[in-house]
């Protein structure tokens, strides 16, 4: 049987010598790996790498854990009652958070909960170094969700053109003039 014959480089160069050229031009260029865990990576701050809780401004309200694709947001709480501030006042009932963990093995990173959540209790931080040999130990409760709040980046500077924010405006209000007083 006829082997069929080598077409010729259109340039006339061995494939050979051309493919050495590449791998020369490429030693030559800087490179762009970076060697981690030695040189950390520069992330963007706003980078979704866990999810922090600022638990005092959790009300138990659940809206996160209802929208969360993965079901992933486990919360527990009970009702309080609070007594009345003045004679003859009513009482008031508000949510204790008993738990709020989430489970990372199954977070799939969407930020719908930051999101919905209604009282900025839900943040994200940037901070990714949290892999475990034990999935189990990715379900990271209250305290643990409050920790991360330590690495949440500060939230970038409005826009100078922009609007004074409401309740800044509200603040900076002057005090209202005493009313004049009627005369008998
Ligand atoms: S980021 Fe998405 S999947 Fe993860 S806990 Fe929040 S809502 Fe659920
Ligand atoms: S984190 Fe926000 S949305 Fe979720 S239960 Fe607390 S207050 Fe509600």
């Amino acid at each position: 049987m006829n082997t069929p014959a080598k077409k010729p480089s259109a340039t006339g160069i061995p494939g050979i010598l051309k493919g050495l050229a590449t791998t020369a031009r490429t030693m030559a260029r800087p490179t762009h790996t970076a060697e981690y865990p030695d040189a950390p990576p520069h992330l963007p701050p706003r980078s979704r790498g866990v999810i922090a809780l600022l638990n005092e401004n959790c009300t138990s309200c659940m809206l996160c854990a209802r929208e969360c694709p993965d079901w992933c947001i486990y919360i527990d709480s009970h009702k309080e009652t609070i007594p009345a501030t003045t004679p003859g006042g009513r009482e008031r009932q508000r949510n204790v958070l008993d738990r709020f963990a989430i489970d990372f093995s199954l977070c799939m990173y969407c930020g719908i909960c930051v999101e919905v959540c209604p009282f900025d209790a839900l943040f994200w931080s940037p901070e990714f170094e949290y892999a475990e040999l034990d999935i189990r130990d990715l379900l990271h409760e209250k305290d643990r969700l409050g920790q991360w709040m330590a690495t949440v980046p500060p939230p970038a500077a409005l826009d100078e053109r922009s609007a004074e924010p409401a309740e800044v405006a509200a603040a900076n209000k002057p005090p209202r003039a005493p009313r004049p007083e009627r005369s008998a």
